[in-house]
């Protein structure tokens, strides 16, 4: 399958058309961006390693019958998947405090929360992704009903239970991650995007060390080791 026409540039993927209208190929770039694409850095060999963490990721949910956009991995920087209809929102799961969650709510950093907590952000970069409650969510049209966002919150939680012990079994605490859906030609919610150290907090469950972008946002250097220290473990 070939890339045809350029759909939509994001951050850290392009993603193109391809001859057959129900698939598409997202091009992870090495492009590292943060705080709303204010901070920029180039890191040579990040795309290939989130394309190739991210495929691994989709096939483990594929195969516990999570659906996902995921057909299959083309080359180190490409990806082929399905074509889906976008859901502006940004689905966070988080399992231990940090990042938004500490600095909005005040609750001490690394706190291991009582259960999952689901969250939604507007998938707005002019806004900066503000975060919504259901009604928000409603007013705004993203969805179609009420309904919609239960599912939303009922996958996200599925995939919560299946990679947090995932991770666990190869030294990294899950603390939080951000996913996004779309739908499917048949009007199925499917988990679409990526699943990578870009959009994923791993804490390294002996050390406490990040290894995940918050070394990028953060300034302490190392992100690509630490990336693919993320790959070695999954492929073990
Ligand atoms: P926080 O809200 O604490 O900044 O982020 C929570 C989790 O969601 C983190 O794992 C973070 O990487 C992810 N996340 C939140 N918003 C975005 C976003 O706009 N882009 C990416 N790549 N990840 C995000």
């Amino acid at each position: 399958m070939e890339k045809t026409t350029l759909l939509y540039e994001g951050k850290a993927k392009k993603v193109y058309r391809t001859t057959d209208d129900n698939l598409l190929i997202s091009q992870f770039t090495d492009s590292l961006t943060a705080f709303d694409g204010k901070k920029k850095h180039n890191e040579l060999g990040k795309g290939a390693l989130n394309n190739k963490i991210s495929s691994h990721l989709f096939e483990l949910l594929n195969n516990k019958g999570v659906q996902t956009h995921f057909v299959q991995n083309i080359d180190d920087n490409h990806m082929l998947h399905k074509n889906c209809e976008v859901i502006l929102l940004e689905v966070i799961v988080r399992n231990i405090a940090t990042g938004s969650l500490t600095k909005n709510l005040g609750i001490k950093d690394g706190t291991v929360l009582p259960f999952a907590l689901v969250e939604f952000d507007y998938k707005n970069d002019e806004l900066g992704d503000p975060k919504l409650n259901d009604q928000h969510a409603l007013i705004l049209n993203l969805v179609e009903n009420k309904n919609e966002l239960d599912i939303l919150r009922t996958k996200a939680r599925q995939i919560n239970d299946i990679l947090k012990p995932f991770f666990l079994n190869i030294g990294l605490k899950l603390v939080d991650f951000k996913l996004e859906f779309g739908k499917d030609k048949q009007g199925n919610i499917i988990l679409i995007d990526e699943l990578s150290p870009d959009n994923c907090r791993f804490w390294d469950t002996n050390t406490g060390e990040s290894l995940d972008k918050d070394r990028f946002r953060q300034g302490i250097g190392g992100v690509k080791v630490a990336y693919e220290e993320v790959l070695k473990r999954i492929l073990g």
